[in-house]
């Protein structure tokens, strides 16, 4: 366990799971196919299986002569994770999958179906095998880091969710991930490279990858100002969310360690930056914690901090804390919350309280840990 206030950038555990086709770009994976002394094309047709029809089974690969599917399937698409349990509410339209790693790692994920006037499907995946980033409100960060996932571990949370949806387990009937946010377990942008490889692989088109809609995808970060930029040089397209949860820095440096190396300045001038190069309007995540950082002063001083950077490029999103256990803090009262947003209101500032979804099977947001389990 992490000492307060500690951060870990590099995991201690190095172990690589085995390579798979979602790693790799097409050229590579052609390359790797031909390694194997398969004609390349072979590669095309595994993705088609794997990103298209979400397949890995090789008895479903029909179009691949018998005697090599099984190798091909084994090298190329090597099992990465095992369902350990899946907890369900909502009428069955939310589900949190417990996930084992090829080395006993635990991560986990969330689908969330939304019906109504905007209906969608969101996935929440994990970037990292706990966290790094030692926030004292949120479980994950009180469990420290284990390790980076790689791209391929990251994709395979979106492929099952898929199957998941397709097999009609979700409550709604077939559906389609629609939108993807890393705000599951882990920094996603102290695992940069495993991401962004991740981000293209979910939003190429079938069947190089899984065609998801690239504004569907948020990228969810504590501000790790550096990899803010690279990420707005990507050109990717995703959306980005900055878990900001107080405007100034003497709080901030408690509630979200990092900032002791990218003040709330920096965090939000990296945000503005996003914005202006990508167009995607940034969300500022802000998780309210009674009689901690949900005073209408604070409210006030972010409203003023988010217009001194300009108009329309930015809205917040207040949560209600969920609690997590052997914490202090709880969430606000329904008063403090609404007067903290209503001096962003008064500031012009777009405003949306997000949901607790998920909170009674400890799937919604900071909720996710796997000590113990
Ligand atoms: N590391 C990334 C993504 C993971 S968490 C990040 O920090 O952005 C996704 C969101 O949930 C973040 O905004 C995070 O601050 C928030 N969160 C963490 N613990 C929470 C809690 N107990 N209640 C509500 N939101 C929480």
């Amino acid at each position: 366990m992490p000492r307060p206030g500690e951060l870990t950038l590099v995991p201690a555990r190095r172990g690589k799971p085995p390579r798979h086709l979602a790693d790799l770009d097409v050229d590579a994976r052609r390359q790797a196919v031909a390694e194997l002394g398969e004609q390349p094309f072979r590669a095309d047709q595994l993705s088609r299986h794997y990103f298209a029809r979400h397949v890995n089974d090789p008895a479903q690969m029909t179009d691949v002569p018998a005697a090599v599917r099984d190798t091909l399937a084994a090298t190329m698409l090597p099992t990465l994770t095992t369902a350990v349990k899946h907890l369900e509410t909502d009428g069955g339209t939310t589900r949190k999958t417990l996930w084992r790693l090829f080395d006993g790692a635990l991560v986990e994920s969330v689908l969330m179906r939304y019906t109504g006037d905007r209906p969608r499907v969101t996935l929440c995946v994990s970037s990292q095998a706990g966290c790094g980033m030692n926030c004292p409100f949120c479980a994950t960060g009180q469990q420290g880091l284990t390790r980076n996932m790689s791209a391929a571990e990251i994709i395979e949370q979106v492929v099952a969710a898929e199957r998941m949806l397709a097999g009609g387990e979700i409550a709604g009937g077939t559906g389609r991930v629609t939108n993807v946010v890393f705000m599951g377990m882990g920094e996603p942008l102290a695992n940069y490279k495993a991401v962004v490889t991740a981000v293209r692989r979910m939003t190429d088109p079938a069947p190089s990858g899984l065609g998801i809609g690239r504004r569907g995808v948020t990228v969810s970060t504590v501000g790790l100002v550096p990899a803010i930029d690279k990420l707005a040089a990507e050109n990717l397209g995703v959306r980005l969310a900055l878990s900001l949860h107080a405007p100034d820095d003497e709080l901030r440096d408690e509630l979200v360690p990092v900032n002791t190396r990218w003040k709330v300045g920096e965090a939000l001038d990296a945000a503005r930056a996003y914005f202006e190069k990508t167009g995607r309007r940034v969300s500022i995540e802000y998780a309210l914690i009674r009689e901690i950082n949900d005073h209408a002063w604070r409210g006030d001083l972010l409203g003023k901090l988010l217009n001194e950077r300009g108009r329309g490029w930015v809205h917040v999103n207040p949560i209600p804390l969920n609690p997590t256990p052997g914490s202090k803090w709880t969430a606000s009262r329904p008063e403090d919350e609404a007067a903290f947003v209503a001096a962003l209101e008064e500031r012009g500032v777009p405003v949306t309280i997000r949901d607790t979804r998920g909170s009674d099977i400890d799937g919604a947001c900071g909720q996710l840990a796997t000590v113990g389990d």
